[in-house]
């Protein structure tokens, strides 16, 4: 599917026309992957567009861009004005964020020190990865384990470990499932390619650390803290694949996807997709982030 395309693009300082936010094919961060990118939504306010999560998501950048030895030329101040700049630009009610900062053109091969460290901002109207919530997703375990974090940093989003996501989506998809849940190095449930995995027993959610090979994920964070404001308890923990098969209720939660219910896992199907737990925090997430719900308007970066 095409993308929608927007009208301007910010790259390294600039806002520049959609179609001339160009790279050089000898690119570092293309042929070997040393690039970190976010994902950020803006959605529709009563005050207008407002960016989710804004700084949690330049903080993990930065964090991300410090762990594979990469330096930033801006700081968050000037990424936050910048976005905003971008989604006023473009004049979006809701949009999808993509930052990226990434090694350019400069020399070619693995020594990185002599590269250039460039760095986008796109956006443009999407509404997620995933196919509808209603009814939930089928995921499968990957064949493929997440990546371990003594070969690359998983806590790094870091656009090199991607090709990791994107074979245990397509194997997973081949097999005729929407989604691949994938184990840690240890054996244990680390993550799905774009999303966290949370499952809810006997009224109390669970979602592994990263210590399993899973991001941090914002979205996580976020449920957490809506779970416990719902008086749910919450545990992040190891969590094995039997944990998952006996849940009540599983859902995988992302900035693209939101939170969307589990219909099966393996072809065990869940006793409910969704269930009370998940539909309660559906409602939640989504008062908290169109500004409804006033207690978390901290979260909203406005735009207008
Ligand atoms: N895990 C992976 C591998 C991801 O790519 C993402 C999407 N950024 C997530 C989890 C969810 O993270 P977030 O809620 O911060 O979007």
């Amino acid at each position: 599917m095409a993308l929608p395309e927007a009208s301007t693009i910010w790259l390294d300082g600039a806002l520049v026309p959609w179609q001339e936010a160009r790279v050089h094919v000898l690119t570092h961060g293309l042929h070997y992957g040393t690039g970190v990118l976010e994902g950020t939504r803006v959605f529709a306010t009563e005050d207008g567009p407002a960016v989710f999560r804004l700084p949690e998501h330049l903080r993990r950048l930065d964090r991300s861009a410090r762990m594979i030895r990469m330096e930033l030329p801006y700081d968050i101040a000037d990424l936050t004005k910048a976005t905003v700049d971008l989604v006023r630009a473009n004049g979006h009610r809701e949009c999808y964020l993509r930052h990226f900062a990434f090694l350019g053109y400069g020399t070619m091969g693995i020594d990185m020190r002599s590269s250039p460290v460039e760095v986008s901002i796109a956006s443009w109207e999407w509404h997620g990865q995933l196919p509808p919530a209603d009814g939930g997703i089928t995921l499968k375990t990957s064949s493929w384990r997440r990546n371990d974090p003594n070969a690359v940093p998983p806590a790094a989003k870091a656009t090199g470990p991607y090709l990791n996501s994107v074979l245990a989506r397509r194997e997973a998809n081949d097999a005729g499932y929407d989604e691949a849940l994938l184990l840690g190095a240890d054996g244990t449930v680390s993550e799905c390619t774009g999303e966290n995995v949370f499952a809810v027993r006997d009224g109390v959610l669970r979602t592994p650390p990263s210590s399993a090979g899973a991001l941090e994920g914002i979205t996580q964070d976020t449920v957490c803290t809506l779970a416990r404001d719902l008086g749910v308890p919450v545990r992040v923990e190891s969590l094995l694949r039997s944990d998952l098969y006996a849940a009540d209720e599983l859902f995988v939660c992302g900035t693209a996807a939101g939170i969307v219910p589990v219909r099966a896992l393996d072809d065990r199907a869940l006793p409910a997709a969704p269930g009370p737990v998940t539909t309660r925090l559906r409602e939640a997430y989504r008062a908290a982030v169109t500004g409804a719900d006033p207690r978390y308007r901290h979260w909203l970066t406005p735009v207008a």
